[in-house]
């Protein structure tokens, strides 16, 4: 039971704490999957979903530009407690309708607390303290189910003279009503969201400029195939193992499979190295050789009054210009975290398998792959996560701590949003294989207590 919000004593109003065992900051992927795995774990668990949205969904809610759907198969990336049944390729809005039904059919939603910014965490005294712009809270643990992106300010490559330019800027985590048909569009981005949503726009735009700075790989993906979570698991694992050893040989095997590639469309960096963008059924590759599309290979200069100006001098008339730009890096949702009043900045710790920092007890959060599917990690995540509380259950303990491990060390994810946002990230990863196989079987089998971790009762 939730208490009165505020307890107005000698005139003065107090916020009220309620004291629960664990929060979940979060309402996307990873925030249902986390409740899932709790409540099934252990069924007596007083929990509570905080999210400021007022939606079930995470990036599934907040993504509306057109076409938005996932990047790789629903197999893989829907959960195993909950099969996804549509095509293998789920469309954005559909996606959100299926986390929300899933959370409607293990009873998650009622936990829920919409509209709620967490703004910090801060752990004293054994406990964490979560306040919000509503009211406060006191848990045991908490898990951060914030995803990997600043979900306010996306990456927007600043380029001169933008205040002279008198058509509409958008970027597409933030869509809004953005009006394309019949207008002159230019998408600058070149990665999994602008081929996606390209051929939504070309469609009904008047004319559409591709500029495309640096080409990505591009994978063709067939709607009506049919497979199984075990054998795209295998696949997409293969793959990517495959892309790691046999680097120059898989790169000339896709290029001479595929006429699409050329001098100009060839990517720089290995196939792999970042998730490769999709094309539905040759969407896109059908989409791109209408009359009404140009694809530019070359950076942006300045804007113009009425466009955009190329660093090879051509401008291009533009309506509407997409940043198809990408997101900013942000881990734990941007919120400030407290150890005994000392605010702890993330760059100061070690990440420990992906799901825990030094120096933050009993604080658990999630972070994907970029070469396999998030809800997958997720769940063995949870699994980990769960078998850690219910160590310290029966061995009475009260927190458990990552140690330190000092030095830097290179970033595990080579992803161009992650690379832009290093200080952001913990100095040092450890234990940490951004491999579902090696992962799946390391969260399996080995300790909880694995030298690691510092246990307190
Ligand atoms: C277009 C697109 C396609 C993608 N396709 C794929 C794909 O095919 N496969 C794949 O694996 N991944 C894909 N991804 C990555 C995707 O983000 C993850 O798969 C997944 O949705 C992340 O889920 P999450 O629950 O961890 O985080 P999110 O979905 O980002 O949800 C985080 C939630 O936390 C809430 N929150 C954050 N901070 C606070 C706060 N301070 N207070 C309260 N609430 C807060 C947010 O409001 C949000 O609802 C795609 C991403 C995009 C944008």
């Amino acid at each position: 039971m939730f208490l009165e919000e505020k307890l107005r004593v000698k005139g003065k109003d107090y916020i009220m704490t309620d004291k629960i065992d664990v929060i979940i900051i979060g309402a996307g992927i990873a925030g249902i999957t986390t409740a899932y795995y709790l409540q099934k774990n252990f069924p007596d668990i007083k929990y509570k979903i905080i999210d400021s949205r007022s939606a079930v969904g995470g990036t599934w809610d907040q993504m509306r530009f057109p076409g938005v759907r996932a990047d790789n198969d629903m197999y893989t990336y829907g959960f195993s407690f909950n099969p996804w049944q549509g095509p293998i390729i789920g469309k954005g809005q559909d996606i959100k309708n299926y986390i929300n039904d899933t959370a409607e059919k293990f009873n998650i939603k009622k936990n829920i607390l919409f509209d709620t910014k967490v703004i910090s965490s801060s752990w004293k005294i054994n406990q964490w303290t979560t306040k919000t712009n509503h009211k406060n809270f006191t848990s045991q643990y908490v898990i951060f189910c914030t995803g990997s992106r600043d979900r306010d300010k996306p990456h927007l490559p600043k380029f001169k003279d933008e205040n002279k330019y008198q058509g509409k800027i958008v970027h597409t985590q933030n869509w809004g009503d953005t009006d394309y048909k019949d207008k002159n569009v230019t998408i600058i981005g070149s990665g999994c969201t602008a081929i996606t949503m390209a051929p939504s726009i070309i469609k009904e735009a008047k004319a559409v400029t591709l500029v495309q700075r640096s080409p990505a790989w591009i994978i063709n993906i067939d709607s009506h195939e049919k497979s199984s979570r075990r054998y795209k698991t295998f696949e997409v694992l293969k793959d990517y193992i495959s892309s790691r050893f046999f680097k120059k040989s898989l790169r000339k095997r896709i290029i001479a499979a595929d006429p699409y590639y050329n001098e100009a469309t060839t990517p720089s960096y290995d196939y792999w190295d970042q998730r490769p963008a999709s094309s539905l059924d040759q969407d896109y590759f059908r989409a791109v050789e209408s009359s009404n599309v140009t694809i530019e290979r070359v950076g942006v200069s300045n804007w113009e009054t009425r466009g955009i100006k190329l660093q090879n001098g051509k401008v291009i008339n533009s309506d509407v210009t997409v940043m198809a730009t990408g997101g900013n890096a942000q881990l734990l949702g941007g919120i400030d975290i407290f150890v005994n009043d000392k605010k702890i900045n993330i760059n100061d710790t070690s990440w420990y398998r992906g799901m825990m920092f030094s120096g933050l007890p009993n604080l658990f959060a999630h972070a994907g792959y970029i070469n396999f599917s998030w809800t997958a990690r997720c769940e063995i995540v949870n699994e980990r996560i769960c078998k850690t509380i219910k160590y310290m259950k029966e061995n009475e303990l009260s927190s458990c701590t990552a140690k330190y491990l000092g030095e830097k060390s290179k970033p595990s994810i080579q992803a161009n949003y992650v690379l832009r946002a290093m200080d952001k990230f913990p100095n040092r990863t450890y234990k940490f294989y951004q491999n579902y196989f090696v992962e799946y079987l390391i969260f399996k089998w080995s300790k909880i207590n694995d030298g690691a971790l510092d246990f307190k009762r």
